[in-house]
Protein backbone atom coordinates (compact mmCIF):
# COMPACT_ATOMS: atom_id res chain seq x y z
CA UNK A 1 0.00 0.00 0.00
CA UNK A 2 1.22 3.71 -0.82
CA UNK A 3 1.30 5.75 2.32
CA UNK A 4 -0.57 8.74 1.95
CA UNK A 5 0.89 12.12 1.14
CA UNK A 6 0.98 14.50 4.05
CA UNK A 7 -1.26 16.96 4.75
CA UNK A 8 1.13 19.46 4.78
CA UNK A 9 3.02 18.65 1.25
CA UNK A 10 -0.57 19.01 -0.37
CA UNK A 11 -1.21 22.31 1.48
CA UNK A 12 2.20 23.82 0.89
CA UNK A 13 1.67 23.24 -3.01
CA UNK A 14 -2.02 24.52 -3.30
CA UNK A 15 -0.98 27.23 -0.88
CA UNK A 16 1.80 28.06 -3.19
CA UNK A 17 -0.58 27.88 -5.85
CA UNK A 18 -2.69 30.12 -3.77
CA UNK A 19 -1.07 33.20 -5.89
CA UNK A 20 -2.59 31.21 -8.85
CA UNK A 21 -5.48 29.43 -7.26
CA UNK A 22 -7.18 33.04 -5.80
CA UNK A 23 -6.89 34.22 -8.76
CA UNK A 24 -7.63 30.87 -10.66
CA UNK A 25 -5.61 32.49 -13.78
CA UNK A 26 -2.31 33.24 -13.96
CA UNK A 27 -2.64 36.20 -16.38
CA UNK A 28 0.04 38.71 -16.12
CA UNK A 29 -0.60 42.16 -16.90
CA UNK A 30 -0.15 43.28 -20.40
CA UNK A 31 3.34 42.76 -20.61
CA UNK A 32 3.12 39.79 -18.59
CA UNK A 33 0.18 38.62 -20.99
CA UNK A 34 2.11 38.41 -23.96
CA UNK A 35 4.82 36.44 -22.39
CA UNK A 36 2.21 34.50 -20.99
CA UNK A 37 0.62 33.97 -24.46
CA UNK A 38 3.82 33.18 -26.31
CA UNK A 39 4.91 30.37 -23.74
CA UNK A 40 1.27 29.07 -24.43
CA UNK A 41 2.24 29.51 -28.21
CA UNK A 42 5.13 26.88 -28.02
CA UNK A 43 2.89 24.36 -27.71
CA UNK A 44 -0.42 25.15 -28.67
CA UNK A 45 0.46 26.62 -32.02
CA UNK A 46 2.57 22.95 -32.84
CA UNK A 47 -0.79 21.21 -32.56
CA UNK A 48 -2.10 20.12 -35.66
CA UNK A 49 -5.71 18.84 -34.88
CA UNK A 50 -5.96 17.11 -37.68
CA UNK A 51 -3.07 14.23 -36.76
CA UNK A 52 -5.75 14.07 -33.84
CA UNK A 53 -8.61 13.36 -36.17
CA UNK A 54 -5.94 10.99 -38.41
CA UNK A 55 -5.40 9.45 -34.95
CA UNK A 56 -9.23 9.00 -34.21
CA UNK A 57 -9.72 7.66 -37.78
CA UNK A 58 -7.48 4.81 -37.24
CA UNK A 59 -8.37 3.86 -33.35
CA UNK A 60 -12.30 3.82 -34.49
CA UNK A 61 -12.01 1.16 -37.22
CA UNK A 62 -13.12 -1.53 -34.35
CA UNK A 63 -14.32 -1.44 -31.37
CA UNK A 64 -11.66 -1.96 -28.30
CA UNK A 65 -13.01 -4.19 -25.83
CA UNK A 66 -10.10 -5.04 -23.42
CA UNK A 67 -8.77 -7.97 -23.55
CA UNK A 68 -9.57 -8.17 -26.81
CA UNK A 69 -7.37 -8.28 -30.41
CA UNK A 70 -9.29 -4.80 -30.91
CA UNK A 71 -7.59 -3.24 -27.99
CA UNK A 72 -4.21 -5.01 -28.10
CA UNK A 73 -3.89 -3.35 -32.07
CA UNK A 74 -4.89 -0.03 -30.54
CA UNK A 75 -2.22 -0.68 -28.10
CA UNK A 76 0.47 -1.77 -30.81
CA UNK A 77 -0.71 1.79 -32.87
CA UNK A 78 -0.16 3.90 -29.91
CA UNK A 79 3.18 2.46 -29.06
CA UNK A 80 4.21 2.69 -32.27
CA UNK A 81 3.12 6.58 -32.08
CA UNK A 82 4.68 7.37 -29.17
CA UNK A 83 8.10 5.37 -30.51
CA UNK A 84 8.05 7.14 -33.35
CA UNK A 85 8.03 10.45 -31.37
CA UNK A 86 11.26 9.29 -29.66
CA UNK A 87 9.81 7.80 -26.76
CA UNK A 88 10.66 5.16 -24.58
CA UNK A 89 7.29 3.56 -24.41
CA UNK A 90 6.42 0.55 -21.40
CA UNK A 91 3.72 -1.61 -21.88
CA UNK A 92 1.94 -2.39 -18.59
CA UNK A 93 -0.28 -5.41 -19.09
CA UNK A 94 -2.52 -6.65 -16.62
CA UNK A 95 -5.17 -9.60 -16.27
CA UNK A 96 -8.40 -8.86 -16.54
CA UNK A 97 -11.78 -10.98 -16.81
CA UNK A 98 -13.32 -10.29 -19.57
CA UNK A 99 -17.13 -11.34 -20.75
CA UNK A 100 -18.97 -12.23 -23.94
CA UNK A 101 -22.94 -10.82 -23.78
CA UNK A 102 -25.26 -13.65 -24.10
CA UNK A 103 -25.90 -14.46 -27.75
CA UNK A 104 -29.77 -15.78 -26.79
CA UNK A 105 -31.59 -14.46 -23.08
CA UNK A 106 -35.36 -15.65 -23.14
CA UNK A 107 -37.80 -15.55 -19.80
CA UNK A 108 -41.35 -16.89 -19.93
CA UNK A 109 -43.76 -17.53 -17.58
CA UNK A 110 -46.99 -20.02 -17.71
CA UNK A 111 -45.63 -20.13 -21.59
CA UNK A 112 -45.54 -16.38 -21.73
CA UNK A 113 -42.81 -14.39 -23.05
CA UNK A 114 -41.26 -11.60 -21.02
CA UNK A 115 -38.71 -9.06 -21.75
CA UNK A 116 -35.56 -9.68 -19.66
CA UNK A 117 -31.21 -9.21 -19.75
CA UNK A 118 -29.27 -10.66 -18.12
CA UNK A 119 -26.07 -9.78 -15.89
CA UNK A 120 -22.36 -8.80 -16.75
CA UNK A 121 -20.40 -12.22 -15.70
CA UNK A 122 -23.68 -14.44 -15.85
CA UNK A 123 -23.70 -17.78 -16.99
CA UNK A 124 -25.68 -20.10 -19.42
CA UNK A 125 -28.11 -22.52 -18.74
CA UNK A 126 -31.61 -23.42 -19.54
CA UNK A 127 -33.86 -23.87 -16.67
CA UNK A 128 -37.98 -24.82 -15.94
CA UNK A 129 -39.08 -24.60 -12.52
CA UNK A 130 -41.78 -23.28 -9.65
CA UNK A 131 -41.23 -19.75 -8.58
CA UNK A 132 -40.25 -18.97 -5.25
CA UNK A 133 -40.23 -15.95 -3.94
CA UNK A 134 -37.09 -14.93 -1.25
CA UNK A 135 -37.63 -11.24 -0.46
CA UNK A 136 -33.81 -9.46 -0.86
CA UNK A 137 -31.87 -13.00 -1.26
CA UNK A 138 -30.11 -13.21 1.77
CA UNK A 139 -29.03 -16.40 3.76
CA UNK A 140 -31.89 -16.02 6.16
CA UNK A 141 -34.75 -15.09 3.53
CA UNK A 142 -33.84 -19.19 2.51
CA UNK A 143 -34.79 -20.75 5.88
CA UNK A 144 -37.70 -22.74 6.15
CA UNK A 145 -38.32 -22.33 2.20
CA UNK A 146 -37.47 -25.13 0.07
CA UNK A 147 -36.14 -24.03 -3.33
CA UNK A 148 -33.88 -26.74 -3.82
CA UNK A 149 -34.22 -27.24 -8.50
CA UNK A 150 -36.44 -24.18 -8.44
CA UNK A 151 -36.31 -20.64 -9.38
CA UNK A 152 -35.70 -17.99 -7.00
CA UNK A 153 -37.64 -14.58 -7.60
CA UNK A 154 -35.37 -11.90 -5.27
CA UNK A 155 -35.69 -8.17 -5.25
CA UNK A 156 -32.77 -6.12 -5.97
CA UNK A 157 -31.35 -4.00 -2.72
CA UNK A 158 -29.22 -4.00 0.26
CA UNK A 159 -26.46 -6.04 -1.62
CA UNK A 160 -24.90 -7.05 -4.78
CA UNK A 161 -26.53 -8.94 -7.42
CA UNK A 162 -23.44 -11.61 -7.17
CA UNK A 163 -23.98 -11.95 -3.34
CA UNK A 164 -27.89 -12.89 -3.94
CA UNK A 165 -27.26 -15.78 -6.99
CA UNK A 166 -24.79 -17.27 -4.43
CA UNK A 167 -27.25 -17.12 -1.65
CA UNK A 168 -29.82 -18.93 -4.14
CA UNK A 169 -27.45 -21.26 -5.11
CA UNK A 170 -25.88 -22.34 -1.51
CA UNK A 171 -29.80 -22.59 -1.38
CA UNK A 172 -30.06 -25.29 -3.81
CA UNK A 173 -31.98 -22.82 -6.33
CA UNK A 174 -31.10 -23.97 -10.18
CA UNK A 175 -31.63 -20.32 -11.36
CA UNK A 176 -32.79 -16.53 -10.20
CA UNK A 177 -35.00 -13.50 -11.24
CA UNK A 178 -33.86 -10.48 -10.22
CA UNK A 179 -36.98 -7.52 -10.43
CA UNK A 180 -35.83 -3.98 -10.00
CA UNK A 181 -36.82 -1.64 -6.83
CA UNK A 182 -36.98 1.04 -8.82
CA UNK A 183 -38.58 2.07 -12.38
CA UNK A 184 -36.61 1.16 -15.65
CA UNK A 185 -34.70 -2.43 -16.42
CA UNK A 186 -31.28 -3.39 -14.83
CA UNK A 187 -28.16 -3.24 -16.22
CA UNK A 188 -26.22 -5.10 -13.76
CA UNK A 189 -22.67 -6.55 -13.08
CA UNK A 190 -21.49 -9.76 -11.10
CA UNK A 191 -18.28 -7.52 -10.83
CA UNK A 192 -16.40 -11.24 -11.48
CA UNK A 193 -16.66 -14.52 -13.27
CA UNK A 194 -17.74 -17.43 -10.67
CA UNK A 195 -17.89 -21.17 -11.35
CA UNK A 196 -20.86 -21.15 -8.41
CA UNK A 197 -23.46 -18.83 -10.16
CA UNK A 198 -26.74 -20.18 -11.13
CA UNK A 199 -28.39 -18.44 -14.38
CA UNK A 200 -29.91 -15.54 -13.56
CA UNK A 201 -32.10 -12.59 -15.66
CA UNK A 202 -33.58 -9.44 -14.94
CA UNK A 203 -36.84 -7.89 -14.66
CA UNK A 204 -38.50 -4.67 -13.68
CA UNK A 205 -40.23 -3.90 -10.70
CA UNK A 206 -43.31 -3.82 -12.31
CA UNK A 207 -42.77 -7.23 -13.88
CA UNK A 208 -41.32 -8.50 -10.47
CA UNK A 209 -43.94 -7.28 -8.35
CA UNK A 210 -46.53 -8.92 -9.90
CA UNK A 211 -45.13 -12.07 -9.74
CA UNK A 212 -44.74 -11.39 -6.20
CA UNK A 213 -48.56 -10.82 -5.95
CA UNK A 214 -49.67 -13.93 -7.30
CA UNK A 215 -47.13 -15.98 -5.30
CA UNK A 216 -48.40 -14.51 -2.39
CA UNK A 217 -52.19 -15.40 -3.07
CA UNK A 218 -51.12 -18.90 -3.15
CA UNK A 219 -50.59 -19.44 -6.97
CA UNK A 220 -48.10 -21.49 -8.41
CA UNK A 221 -46.38 -19.98 -11.00
CA UNK A 222 -44.22 -21.72 -13.43
CA UNK A 223 -41.02 -20.32 -15.53
CA UNK A 224 -38.59 -21.08 -18.12
CA UNK A 225 -35.16 -19.61 -18.07
CA UNK A 226 -32.62 -19.78 -20.98
CA UNK A 227 -29.23 -18.11 -21.66
CA UNK A 228 -26.75 -19.15 -24.28
CA UNK A 229 -23.63 -18.09 -25.63
CA UNK A 230 -22.05 -16.30 -22.49
CA UNK A 231 -18.76 -16.75 -21.92
CA UNK A 232 -16.44 -15.19 -18.73
CA UNK A 233 -12.89 -15.77 -19.68
CA UNK A 234 -9.56 -14.54 -18.05
CA UNK A 235 -7.55 -12.11 -20.86
CA UNK A 236 -4.35 -9.35 -21.29
CA UNK A 237 -5.38 -5.68 -21.25
CA UNK A 238 -2.66 -3.37 -21.03
CA UNK A 239 -2.04 0.58 -20.30
CA UNK A 240 0.69 2.57 -22.36
CA UNK A 241 3.09 4.77 -20.51
CA UNK A 242 5.39 7.05 -22.11
CA UNK A 243 7.79 9.69 -20.48
CA UNK A 244 9.04 12.76 -20.98
CA UNK A 245 11.83 13.35 -18.77
CA UNK A 246 12.56 17.07 -18.27
CA UNK A 247 15.17 18.99 -20.53
CA UNK A 248 16.51 21.22 -18.29
CA UNK A 249 17.31 21.54 -14.57
CA UNK A 250 14.75 19.45 -13.26
CA UNK A 251 12.12 20.12 -10.44
CA UNK A 252 11.80 16.58 -9.75
CA UNK A 253 8.08 16.90 -10.25
CA UNK A 254 5.83 14.47 -12.54
CA UNK A 255 2.64 15.44 -14.57
CA UNK A 256 0.27 13.02 -16.36
CA UNK A 257 -1.39 13.25 -18.67
CA UNK A 258 -4.01 10.23 -19.96
CA UNK A 259 -6.86 8.87 -21.47
CA UNK A 260 -8.43 5.75 -22.19
CA UNK A 261 -7.70 3.70 -25.06
CA UNK A 262 -10.58 0.85 -24.85
CA UNK A 263 -13.97 1.51 -25.94
CA UNK A 264 -17.40 -0.76 -24.74
CA UNK A 265 -18.62 -3.84 -26.84
CA UNK A 266 -19.90 -2.93 -30.87
CA UNK A 267 -19.48 0.60 -30.38
CA UNK A 268 -16.27 2.52 -32.53
CA UNK A 269 -15.89 4.45 -29.82
CA UNK A 270 -14.46 7.68 -31.96
CA UNK A 271 -15.81 9.87 -29.59
CA UNK A 272 -15.24 7.26 -26.23
CA UNK A 273 -12.57 7.77 -25.85
CA UNK A 274 -10.47 7.95 -28.89
CA UNK A 275 -11.03 11.40 -28.85
CA UNK A 276 -9.22 11.56 -25.68
CA UNK A 277 -6.66 9.11 -26.95
CA UNK A 278 -6.02 11.13 -29.81
CA UNK A 279 -5.15 14.10 -28.16
CA UNK A 280 -2.74 12.31 -25.61
CA UNK A 281 -0.70 10.74 -28.96
CA UNK A 282 -0.70 15.03 -30.38
CA UNK A 283 0.32 15.97 -27.03
CA UNK A 284 2.87 13.86 -26.87
CA UNK A 285 4.40 14.76 -30.14
CA UNK A 286 4.06 18.75 -29.42
CA UNK A 287 6.09 18.38 -26.02
CA UNK A 288 8.40 15.86 -27.33
CA UNK A 289 11.25 18.55 -28.31
CA UNK A 290 10.07 21.30 -26.14
CA UNK A 291 12.48 22.41 -23.20
CA UNK A 292 10.77 21.65 -19.81
CA UNK A 293 11.69 21.15 -16.14
CA UNK A 294 9.40 18.97 -15.32
CA UNK A 295 8.02 15.17 -16.42
CA UNK A 296 5.38 14.78 -18.49
CA UNK A 297 3.97 11.19 -18.46
CA UNK A 298 1.38 10.49 -21.33
CA UNK A 299 -0.72 7.45 -20.31
CA UNK A 300 -3.46 5.65 -21.72
CA UNK A 301 -5.64 3.26 -19.71
CA UNK A 302 -6.63 -0.13 -20.85
CA UNK A 303 -9.95 -1.50 -19.38
CA UNK A 304 -11.48 1.70 -18.15
CA UNK A 305 -14.91 0.52 -19.16
CA UNK A 306 -14.21 -2.60 -16.66
CA UNK A 307 -14.83 -0.45 -14.17
CA UNK A 308 -11.45 1.89 -14.16
CA UNK A 309 -9.06 -1.35 -14.00
CA UNK A 310 -6.22 0.23 -15.90
CA UNK A 311 -5.95 3.48 -13.91
CA UNK A 312 -6.04 1.07 -11.16
CA UNK A 313 -3.51 -0.74 -11.88
CA UNK A 314 -1.51 1.88 -12.43
CA UNK A 315 -1.81 2.74 -9.29
CA UNK A 316 -0.79 -0.58 -7.61
CA UNK A 317 2.14 0.04 -9.68
CA UNK A 318 2.84 3.43 -8.78
CA UNK A 319 6.70 4.09 -6.76
CA UNK A 320 6.33 5.67 -4.00
CA UNK A 321 8.78 8.22 -5.78
CA UNK A 322 6.46 8.92 -8.48
CA UNK A 323 3.58 9.34 -6.21
CA UNK A 324 5.62 11.86 -4.23
CA UNK A 325 6.51 14.19 -7.37
CA UNK A 326 3.20 13.44 -8.85
CA UNK A 327 1.74 17.18 -8.87
CA UNK A 328 -1.56 16.89 -10.98
CA UNK A 329 -3.08 14.14 -13.44
CA UNK A 330 -5.23 15.23 -16.74
CA UNK A 331 -7.56 13.25 -17.50
CA UNK A 332 -8.88 13.34 -20.94
CA UNK A 333 -12.18 11.47 -22.33
CA UNK A 334 -14.93 12.17 -24.34
CA UNK A 335 -13.72 15.50 -25.54
CA UNK A 336 -14.49 15.73 -29.17
CA UNK A 337 -18.50 15.67 -29.69
CA UNK A 338 -19.96 17.63 -31.80
CA UNK A 339 -23.55 16.90 -30.35
CA UNK A 340 -22.12 17.23 -25.96
CA UNK A 341 -22.38 20.07 -24.49
CA UNK A 342 -19.78 22.44 -23.71
CA UNK A 343 -16.14 21.71 -21.93
CA UNK A 344 -15.88 20.86 -18.22
CA UNK A 345 -13.60 19.85 -15.36
CA UNK A 346 -14.86 17.24 -13.03
CA UNK A 347 -12.98 16.31 -9.98
CA UNK A 348 -14.17 13.26 -7.67
CA UNK A 349 -15.47 15.01 -4.47
CA UNK A 350 -16.18 18.69 -6.47
CA UNK A 351 -13.43 20.49 -5.28
CA UNK A 352 -11.29 22.87 -7.38
CA UNK A 353 -7.53 21.44 -7.31
CA UNK A 354 -4.09 22.40 -9.26
CA UNK A 355 -5.08 20.23 -12.50
CA UNK A 356 -8.68 22.81 -12.50
CA UNK A 357 -6.57 26.14 -11.48
CA UNK A 358 -4.19 25.54 -14.21
CA UNK A 359 -6.91 24.42 -17.07
CA UNK A 360 -9.06 26.99 -15.78
CA UNK A 361 -6.26 29.86 -16.18
CA UNK A 362 -5.23 28.11 -19.18
CA UNK A 363 -8.57 28.46 -20.98
CA UNK A 364 -8.86 32.05 -19.61
CA UNK A 365 -6.05 33.05 -21.67
CA UNK A 366 -6.54 30.97 -24.90
CA UNK A 367 -10.15 32.19 -24.84
CA UNK A 368 -8.94 35.42 -24.53
CA UNK A 369 -12.54 36.41 -23.16
CA UNK A 370 -11.61 35.88 -19.85
CA UNK A 371 -14.11 33.49 -19.15
CA UNK A 372 -12.95 30.25 -17.29
CA UNK A 373 -13.84 26.67 -18.02
CA UNK A 374 -16.34 25.58 -15.27
CA UNK A 375 -15.30 22.64 -12.81
CA UNK A 376 -18.02 20.14 -11.16
CA UNK A 377 -18.55 17.00 -9.38
CA UNK A 378 -18.25 13.87 -11.15
CA UNK A 379 -16.23 10.25 -11.18
CA UNK A 380 -16.75 7.64 -14.24
CA UNK A 381 -12.90 7.97 -15.49
CA UNK A 382 -10.09 7.32 -15.07
CA UNK A 383 -9.22 10.51 -12.74
CA UNK A 384 -10.69 8.94 -9.89
CA UNK A 385 -8.24 6.59 -8.59
CA UNK A 386 -5.73 9.14 -9.10
CA UNK A 387 -8.06 11.46 -6.54
CA UNK A 388 -8.73 8.41 -4.20
CA UNK A 389 -5.14 8.36 -2.88
CA UNK A 390 -4.45 11.81 -3.07
CA UNK A 391 -3.42 12.98 -6.44
CA UNK A 392 -4.71 16.14 -7.67
CA UNK A 393 -6.59 15.23 -10.66
CA UNK A 394 -9.63 15.99 -12.98
CA UNK A 395 -11.84 15.03 -16.22
CA UNK A 396 -11.61 16.99 -18.99
CA UNK A 397 -14.82 16.04 -20.97
CA UNK A 398 -17.88 17.83 -22.97
CA UNK A 399 -21.26 17.03 -20.72
CA UNK A 400 -24.20 16.00 -20.87
CA UNK A 401 -22.81 13.76 -23.46
CA UNK A 402 -23.91 13.01 -26.69
CA UNK A 403 -26.81 10.40 -27.48
CA UNK A 404 -24.30 8.06 -29.20
CA UNK A 405 -22.72 7.63 -25.84
CA UNK A 406 -21.78 3.38 -25.58
CA UNK A 407 -23.43 3.05 -28.76
CA UNK A 408 -22.69 1.63 -32.77
CA UNK A 409 -23.17 5.47 -33.62
CA UNK A 410 -20.06 6.83 -31.43
CA UNK A 411 -18.28 7.06 -34.73
CA UNK A 412 -15.57 9.28 -36.30
CA UNK A 413 -18.71 11.44 -38.84
CA UNK A 414 -19.74 12.59 -35.32
CA UNK A 415 -15.93 14.19 -34.25
CA UNK A 416 -15.82 18.08 -34.02
CA UNK A 417 -12.42 19.67 -34.71
CA UNK A 418 -13.09 23.06 -32.75
CA UNK A 419 -13.72 20.85 -29.54
CA UNK A 420 -10.32 18.68 -30.39
CA UNK A 421 -8.69 21.70 -30.67
CA UNK A 422 -10.13 23.15 -27.87
CA UNK A 423 -9.15 20.82 -25.25
CA UNK A 424 -5.94 19.86 -26.62
CA UNK A 425 -4.84 23.92 -26.54
CA UNK A 426 -6.04 24.38 -23.02
CA UNK A 427 -4.37 20.82 -21.49
CA UNK A 428 -1.21 21.57 -23.68
CA UNK A 429 -1.64 25.58 -22.00
CA UNK A 430 -2.40 24.01 -18.70
CA UNK A 431 0.90 21.53 -18.55
CA UNK A 432 2.96 23.45 -20.38
CA UNK A 433 2.43 26.30 -17.35
CA UNK A 434 3.98 24.22 -15.08
CA UNK A 435 6.41 22.04 -17.24
CA UNK A 436 8.04 25.09 -19.13
CA UNK A 437 11.35 25.90 -17.59
CA UNK A 438 10.83 29.47 -16.50
CA UNK A 439 8.47 28.60 -13.90
CA UNK A 440 9.46 27.00 -11.07
CA UNK A 441 8.30 24.04 -9.09
CA UNK A 442 4.94 24.28 -8.45
CA UNK A 443 5.29 24.88 -5.29
CA UNK A 444 7.20 28.15 -5.43
CA UNK A 445 5.58 30.17 -8.07
CA UNK A 446 5.94 33.39 -8.24
CA UNK A 447 4.28 34.77 -11.71
CA UNK A 448 1.76 37.75 -11.32
CA UNK A 449 -1.98 36.55 -11.35
CA UNK A 450 -5.07 38.66 -12.28
CA UNK A 451 -8.36 38.01 -11.17
CA UNK A 452 -10.39 35.07 -13.23
CA UNK A 453 -13.02 33.24 -11.53
CA UNK A 454 -13.99 30.24 -12.39
CA UNK A 455 -17.08 28.39 -10.73
CA UNK A 456 -18.34 25.40 -9.96
CA UNK A 457 -21.61 24.09 -11.85
CA UNK A 458 -23.65 21.14 -10.82
CA UNK A 459 -24.13 19.53 -14.62
CA UNK A 460 -25.06 16.01 -15.29
CA UNK A 461 -22.70 14.15 -17.13
CA UNK A 462 -25.50 12.16 -18.91
ZN1 LIG B 1 -14.78 6.89 -21.58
Amino acid sequence: MIRKRSLSILLAASLSLGAITASAAPVAPAGNQNSEQAFDNKIVKRIKVENIYNHIAELSKNPRVAGTQGEKDAVDYIKSQFESYGYETELQPFTISSYTEPSLKELSIDGNELETNTFTYGVNGEVTSKLVDVGFGAPSDFEGKDVKGKIALIQRGGFSFAEKILNAENAGASAVIIYNNADGVINGTLGEPNDDYVPAVAITQEQGLALKARLDSGETVTATLKIEGAKSEMATSHNVVATKKATQKSTNQLILVGAHHDSVDGAPGANDDASGTATVLELARVFANSPTDTDIRFVTFGAEENGLLGSYEYISKMTQEDYDRTVGMFQMDMVGSKDAGELIMYTNAGEKNIVTDLGAAAGARLANTGEAIPYGEGGRSDHVPFAEVGIPAALFIHAPVEPWYHTPEDTLDKISLDKLEEVSKIVGAAVYQVARPDTPALTKAKVAPKEVDYVFEDRELE
